[in-house]
């Protein structure tokens, strides 16, 4: 199939979290035919969350998935067409009218918004899936509340899990920070905070090997790395903070930094005209819900100026 028989949209959005989803109400709204290409699993991180307390407007909280079902609702209102399709490795370079193949349909879009997100790193271990919302956790922000005068452990040793614990310890009665080597990679100014915080200690050359609960997390077990001893730990949480991966290889050509975060030029553009961005994929500051809205709604505004621009 050519770019030509493909049908030409104002705007694809390629991902379908809190970014792709508000920068569609926008752009539908402004009378902008959008296409959003949501992916197999759409909905993002939201999807993999239970309460959500600190999204504004929801006092009594809401849950992760069903505030991403009412922002799909209103932006399918507006007019939005959704493909619940991933797209292939895709080059975006060769200019607009930009032609994406998915699901064997070619679309053409006179721009694009790369709204992708980031995948929060996992364990893989045994419990780790069934457990997350249920006690396990990849953002202290978002979940911290929850475990008041609770223990609790952190899992990695960069400047993330440090970050978490000190956090985490504002809430929580105890934190303990697993650490599978004996050398924190956190910088250290962060070593140093989270050594001198009495509700924080460190078990070094410790791996999680299974998180333990019926309903919500109960206890973990561990093994040292040197001894190979196995222990429990009762925990009620498990905060895993080992990195994250940004979801940009499916764009070769799109410049990104050290860490795989596409770079954005003048706020919300990248390298490629046309080609725009918001969201985790380029965020790994706030990577919160309510900041990803507020990125995909200003990348809605810098589309819209654009498309003007050249009609
Ligand atoms: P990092 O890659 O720096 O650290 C990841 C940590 O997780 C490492 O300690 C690593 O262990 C551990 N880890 C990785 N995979 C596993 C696994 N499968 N099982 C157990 N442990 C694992 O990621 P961060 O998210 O911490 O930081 C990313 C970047 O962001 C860094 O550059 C950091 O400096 C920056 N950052 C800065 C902050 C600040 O300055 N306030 C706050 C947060 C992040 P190992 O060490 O053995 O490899």
């Amino acid at each position: 199939m050519n770019a030509s028989m493909a049908e030409l949209f104002d705007v694809i959005i390629i991902g379908s979290g809190p970014a792709g989803l508000t920068a569609a109400i926008y752009l539908t709204r402004a009378c902008l035919k959008t296409l959003i290409i949501a992916g197999s699993k759409w909905g993002g991180q939201l999807q993999l969350t239970t309460e959500v307390e600190n999204f504004p407007g929801f006092p009594d909280g809401i849950q992760g998935p069903a505030l991403m079902h009412a922002m799909r609702k209103q932006a399918e209102k507006f007019g939005a067409v959704f493909l619940d399709d991933d797209i292939p490795p895709t080059d975006v370079t060769r200019g607009t009218p930009f032609t994406i193949t998915v699901g064997g349909k070619a679309v053409a879009g006179k721009t694009i918004l790369i709204a992708t997100g980031a995948d929060a790193k996992t364990l893989g271990i045994p419990g780790e899936k069934e457990l997350t919302g249920h006690g396990v956790s990849y953002c202290a922000t978002c979940d911290a509340a929850f475990f008041k005068n609770k223990h609790v452990a952190v899992v990695g040793g960069g400047d993330s899990a440090m970050e978490e614990a000190i956090f985490l310890a504002n809430f929580s009665s105890h934190v303990t920070i697993l650490y599978r080597g004996d050398t924190l990679r956190a910088s250290q100014i962060m070593q140093e905070r989270v050594k001198k915080n009495q509700k924080i200690s460190i078990q070094y050359n410790t791996d999680i090997t299974e998180i333990i609960g019926e309903q919500t997390v109960e206890k973990i077990k561990v093994i040292h790395a040197k001894t190979h001893e196995t222990s429990e730990i009762p925990v009620s949480g498990v905060f895993i903070a080992i990195g994250h991966t940004p979801n940009t290889k499916v764009f070769p050509g799109i410049d990104v930094n050290e860490r795989g975060y596409i770079l954005e030029k003048n706020s919300t553009s990248t390298n490629v005209e046309g080609v725009f961005v918001a969201g985790d994929v380029q965020d790994a500051r706030y990577r919160q819900a309510i900041t990803a809205a507020g990125f995909g709604c200003m990348a809605a505004l810098d589309i819209e100026r654009y498309l003007a621009e050249r009609q």
